[in-house]
């Protein structure tokens, strides 16, 4: 007989379930995994080598976009339908587990052309601002979901203390209290969805002579008080993975080390996120190419929990399969592996949005993410040379720009944009450094520009010099020889020094330079290190419309010669660690004047009027700024501002500055004091009313008296 009634749906399995605690849900799923598609999770392949049908087939668990590769055409609408292609083929297998989707969007989502490039992390350190970091990773976080990647490989933690080493612009700086600070920026990425990577642990920045993917050579208490701290700070904000480095400690490849991943890393600082290897880097552990059973065993026993592009994926899994299957790499080592890999996958909510946020899409780029840019390009000037406070420039006269790197946005963003090693000219949309300085200057002033300096003449009222490193990315960096300027600008700088035209050099680089022959040559000079596509925010310093405030991250030595140079050596410095200037405390021309000093009237004991007149000299004031004790009440455009809700009995004085349009802020006026009266106030409920009163002999009239208690109140 066939049973004639229907069987409710069956109820989804307890890992679909979001309302589920997420350990219970990764309990569930697991005991639902065979060991291939634990190996699966385990895997990470780059894109190119890897189809939605191979995600589906080998259950992969992670895809990356390396090195710039990216969808054609290269925009965020065609990156969010290829990484949702690949997604789709995960969500065909029968358990459904999404596929994390990873890039390294290391300033900014730097792999999409039209996405905001910040200043690379050189240029973030010398801010010392952690909340514009998190800004800066927030801001990302959207344009890194609206193209469907879940995973960005940043922050670089990174303490580099050699310059010849060519990822130093990847480094917050080189005192570990730099990218201590600076950790802020995984808030930012986590906050918005994407998991943050510390990378790379450890030690990536001490190798020797600077040589990328070297060894480091210390003690281990030195490795612990110069590059452990940033990532227990990272731990301790619960990073979500963190990437193993390329480099050795002490002669043993980091990949295969046990103590400093298990012992120091996931047992002593208590991190639960999971270990990703670098870029084919287990394949380095013993030498030569290609994978021997032993190197995949060291890794993963050593603590690695997902493989970054093993050299031909399919067989690191045949691989680590055979490897489990001997007893060599113990189950509990691969269940613990995919635990904390599905853990963040719950954790991030893929289960629930496997698919590309379309509703930020169209953040990738937008002006709001450029303003954060162009505030954090105008933090990251370092001015390091002011001779006879030539800067901030006039925006008026003549000005004449040179240097290749002046009109290049290529060259302003550096290595890790569009593609991996960067490359020169319009790669990506943005405002290129002469273009900023154009919009600055204004209408009044005459900009000319040439590359090379041809053209200039004495009626020129100062030259800018736009000059510095060509792009490069990683060990393609490393400069064992000098870190001189190269002939193009030796030349363009020449060529302006025989103008006799005062020299302003703006210099683009990933790293100091070796400039002390020609520093004297300059009026003036700032470090803008790789600024990104908001070159605005390098004039908005150079016109004054943002006074300097950042600070050398790094020791500027005298040459490459003394490399490395750290605090504490005793070798003398051209500029040490900590270094900037700002400009004096004279407004720029052309600033507002002085307004007069309010009048008060219409005192009342909780309200007063203040009254004032415009300044008389400098630029029209366009608002006022109304400030209270000196700190800023309101902002007004008129000349009167009511003053409400005062404490009666009180004197406060206030004081009113007038603002241009470009927001530069004249002198505050003299103060006025307003005093306020005591206040009347209705007595309480409990207020006590007596009568006293005597009735004359005769009924006619009274005498006696009124007494109002008044509990409480002290002022009627
Ligand atoms: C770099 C990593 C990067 C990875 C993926 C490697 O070559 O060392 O920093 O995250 O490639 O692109």
């Amino acid at each position: 007989a066939t049973l004639a009634f229907a069987l409710p749906a069956a109820a989804a399995e307890p890992y679909l379930d979001p309302s589920l605690p997420v350990p219970q849900r990764v309990a569930d799923l697991m005991s639902r995994m065979s060991l291939d598609e634990k190996l699966g999770q385990m895997t990470q392949a780059e894109r190119g080598s890897a189809s939605a049908a191979d995600v589906t087939q080998y259950r992969l668990g992670s895809i990356l976009s390396g090195g710039g590769s990216a969808p054609s055409p290269n925009t965020a609408a065609s990156w969010a339908d290829m990484t949702d292609g690949l997604q789709r083929g995960a969500l065909a297998t029968p358990l459904k587990i999404p596929l994390l989707y990873g890039s390294d969007a290391v300033h900014g989502h730097n792999n999409v052309v039209g996405a905001t490039i910040f200043p690379h992390n050189i240029g973030l350190g010398a801010t010392r601002d952690p909340a514009l970091a998190q800004q800066v990773g927030r801001a990302t976080a959207d344009e890194v979901r609206g193209t469907g990647v879940q995973w960005t490989f940043s922050p670089c933690l990174c303490v580099a203390r050699n310059d010849r080493w060519g990822r130093t612009y990847e480094s917050f700086g080189e005192k570990p209290e730099l990218p201590v600070s600076m950790a802020t920026i995984i808030d930012g990425y986590q906050a918005g969805g994407v998991l943050a990577t510390a990378k790379h642990y450890v030690g990536d920045g001490g190798t020797t002579g600077g040589v990328d993917q070297g060894d480091t050579q210390l003690s281990e208490s030195d490795l612990r008080a110069i590059h452990l701290p940033p990532f227990q700070e990272a731990v301790r904000r619960n990073v979500a993975s963190v990437m193993i480095s390329f480099s050795s400690f002490n002669g043993q490849k980091m990949h295969g080390n046990d103590y400093l991943i298990n012992g120091v890393l996931k047992g002593e600082l208590g991190f639960n996120g999971f270990v990703v290897s670098d870029w084919n880097g287990i394949d380095q552990i013993e030498g030569g190419e290609g994978f021997t059973g032993s190197e995949v065993r060291r890794a993963v026993n050593a603590g690695i929990d997902m493989v970054m592009v093993p050299t031909e994926w399919k067989t690191f899994i045949t691989t680590l399969r055979g490897e489990v299957q001997a007893g060599r790499v113990p189950q509990a080592r691969i269940d613990d592996a995919v635990r904390r890999i599905l853990t963040k996958k719950f954790e991030y909510g893929l289960f629930e949005h496997p698919l590309a946020d379309r509703s930020l899409t169209g953040t990738v780029g937008n002006a709001a993410h450029r303003q954060v840019a162009r505030q954090a390009v105008r933090e990251s000037q370092v001015l390091l040379k002011n001779a006879g406070n030539i800067l901030p420039l006039p925006k008026s006269g003549r000005l004449f720009v040179a240097g290749k790197s002046a009109d290049n946005i290529g060259l302003q963003s550096g290595g890790w944009t569009v593609s991996w090693q960067g490359a020169s000219g319009n790669t990506t949309p943005g405002t290129t450094i002469l273009q900023g300085i154009r919009s600055a200057a204004g209408s009044s002033a005459t900009v000319t520009y040439n590359a090379t300096g041809a053209g200039i003449d004495r009626t020129y009222s100062a030259a800018i010099a736009v000059i510095g490193e060509t792009p490069y990315a990683e060990g393609q960096g490393d400069r064992p020889g000098s870190l001189g300027l190269d002939s193009t600008d030796l030349q363009t700088l020449a060529t302006l020094k025989a103008s006799g035209v005062p020299v302003v050099v703006v210099l683009v680089s990933g790293r100091p330079l070796d400039i002390a022959a020609q520093l004297p040559d300059w009026s003036a000079l700032l470090a803008s290190w790789l600024p990104g596509t908001e070159g605005a925010g390098v004039a908005d310093v150079l016109f004054g419309d943002y006074a300097p405030t950042g600070k050398l991250p790094v020791t500027w030595m005298q040459s490459a010669s003394q490399e490395p140079i750290n605090d504490g050596d005793g070798k003398p410095a051209l500029f040490p660690y900590g270094f900037g200037l700002t400009y004096t405390t004279t407004p720029p021309p052309g600033t507002p004047g002085q307004p007069g000093t309010p009048t008060v009237s219409a005192v009342t004991s909780t309200s007063a009027t203040l009254t004032w007149t415009a300044p008389t000299t400098g630029t029209t004031p366009v608002s006022y700024r109304v400030l209270r004790a000196g700190s800023l009440l309101a902002t007004t455009t008129t000349t009167t501002y009511p003053l409400t809700g005062l404490t009666p009995g009180t004197s406060t004085q206030y004081t009113v500055v007038a603002v241009d349009a470009a927001g530069n802020a004249g002198p505050a006026s003299s103060p006025a004091t307003v005093t306020t009266p005591p206040g009347t106030t209705t007595p309480p409920p409990s207020s006590t009313c007596s009568v006293t009163y005597s009735v004359n002999d005769w009924g006619g009239g009274f005498t006696g008296s009124l007494t109002v208690k008044n509990t409480g109140q002290t002022a009627l």
